[in-house]
């Protein structure tokens, strides 16, 4: 049965049963939940977090005290930052995405033995960005936006083996040691104390300084990449997984994903769900800091200075004659993908970035995705965008982006929720909470979307009502994931 078949049968049943609710109880599991908010790192990393701290040890490396002073400094920063990160949610214990990812990590570790240590913490990143990082120590830590944008189990091994590359070669390590090296160094102290000493265009000549040591930082850095780069090929080719070349090609279009243009005007998926929309709100009336005109077309030299792995043509270049005779493609399981995108999703919407989670819902269906949850999110965006107006945070919550970053569509929504009246978004959002979508969703979504007209609803200027329905939220649903958000409002 395809997804469109099933949307169509599942549409007639809540249209039985919106009709004869009053009468039957049911309890339709239609979506499964994602994740509990137990999964969340500061708890189901809670144990990898306290070995970390315990474990983490700078090791003595240098005779010169300052220097191990320093080494000591950015030993200690990294290991707070992982471990803030824990603490700070920033990853997820998601099961399957956490399984499928650690199968490909041990069959590249299996076929590497000696090469590569056994024992790995991987960290699964909820961050949208396409981007994978190792931080030494062995720990990998893999963003779910990766998972969305790549395609096959290979294209994802071969990220992972360049990431393995990064910590067996210590890369991480050795930076620190060169950086500590090099800012308690004669050299680099006595050049500086100089500009401090001259009165006369201090600031240039510290701005030469400074350049020159980051302009040998980035010759180095390309040369680690491309370091990652040859040892992951021989990872690969030893775990037998098949490397193409042309991954680094497509890691080029990694910032895209808000560059993607919708199929349809932005007001008709407002309109699908006979909700009001007017297209004037697309459009700036206003001179505000982001109405300036911007060029849609030429966006090639921007785009470049904005990736997170830069050099792809050149990483492309140097491994293409590696490139397996016989290439594999194993799809990665539609079930992952969609897992990823709705974790993705929801954390935009938790950390307030309104626009991007609503686009990423338009985006989602263009791809024909019949899932209520979708409905529920953009509801969310709604009465949530409400919240915010209501608490003078509007601006906020939006998060506006530079017209010349996104798609034309994307400028219009953003555009829209700056402008749209803030009756005709409560008109929205009640308008959405009648529809027949809620039926097929869960008891805590459902709840959720009461939790949140008690928040919009509640007395402001009365500081216990907040707590007090998000308290309840949690006592009733402690599993659910959307007590993430309630908690943010229970002290
Ligand atoms: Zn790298």
């Amino acid at each position: 049965m395809t997804d469109r078949n099933q949307w169509k049968h599942r549409a007639t049943i809540i249209l039985i049963l919106v009709a004869f609710s009053s009468f039957i109880v049911f309890e339709q599991r239609s979506i499964d939940p994602i994740y509990t908010f137990q999964d969340l790192s500061k708890t189901s990393y809670a144990v990898k977090r306290d070995s970390l701290k315990k474990n983490w040890t700078c090791p003595k490396m240098f005779d010169k005290k300052e220097t191990q002073k320093k080494y000591q400094e950015m030993w200690d920063s990294r290991k707070d930052f992982v471990v803030s990160s824990i603490d700070d949610n920033d990853y997820v214990y998601e099961k399957e995405i956490y399984g499928y990812i650690s199968a490909i990590l041990n069959d590249l570790i299996k076929a590497n033995n000696g090469k590569v240590t056994p024992q790995y913490n991987l960290l699964l990143d909820r961050s949208s960005v396409v981007n994978a990082y190792a931080i030494g120590g062995n720990i990998i830590a893999v963003n779910l936006g990766l998972i969305e944008f790549a395609d096959s189990r290979e294209e994802l091994a071969l990220i992972l083996a360049h990431e393995l590359s990064h910590n067996i070669l210590e890369h991480s390590e050795n930076a620190m040691k060169d950086r500590a090296e090099l800012l308690t160094s004669d050299e680099y102290k006595n050049s500086l104390n100089a500009v401090l000493d001259s009165k006369y265009e201090r600031l240039t000549r510290l701005k030469k300084i400074l350049e020159g040591y980051t302009f040998s930082r980035s010759r180095h850095n390309r040369y680690k990449e491309s370091e990652a780069d040859s040892m992951a090929v021989v990872l690969l080719k030893k775990a037998k997984i098949s490397f193409d070349a042309r991954y680094f090609l497509k890691l080029d279009s990694s910032d895209l994903h808000y560059q993607t243009p919708l199929k349809q005007p932005v007001g008709e998926y407002f309109k699908s769900y006979g909700i009001k929309f007017e297209d004037a709100w697309t459009t700036k009336r206003t001179r505000g800091l982001s109405s300036r005109n911007y060029n849609f077309k030429d966006t090639t030299k921007l785009q470049d200075s904005l990736k997170t792995h830069p050099d792809c043509v050149q990483r492309y270049e140097k491994t293409k004659s590696q490139t397996s005779p016989t290439l594999t493609f194993t799809p990665i399981p539609k079930s992952i993908k969609n897992k990823a995108n709705k974790i993705i999703l929801w954390n935009l919407f938790n950390n307030q970035n309104l626009t991007a989670c609503m686009y990423r819902i338009m985006l989602a269906k263009d791809q024909n995705v019949a899932d209520s949850w979708y409905d529920f999110m953009f509801h969310n965006a709604i009465i949530g965008l409400y919240y915010s107006d209501k608490n003078l945070m509007r601006f906020n919550s939006i998060n506006v982006v530079q017209k010349e970053l996104v798609s034309k569509n994307y400028f219009e929504l953003q555009t829209a929720l700056e402008q749209m009246p803030t009756d005709d978004i409560k008109a929205e959002y009640l308008g959405m909470q009648k529809l027949p979508f809620w039926s097929a969703l869960n008891s805590d979504e459902k709840a959720f979307k009461e939790l949140f007209n008690n928040l919009v609803n509640a007395d402001f200027t009365d500081k216990t009502l907040r707590p007090k329905y998000s308290k309840e939220y949690l006592k009733n649903y402690p599993n659910s994931m959307y007590g993430e958000f309630a908690d943010q409002f229970a002290n």
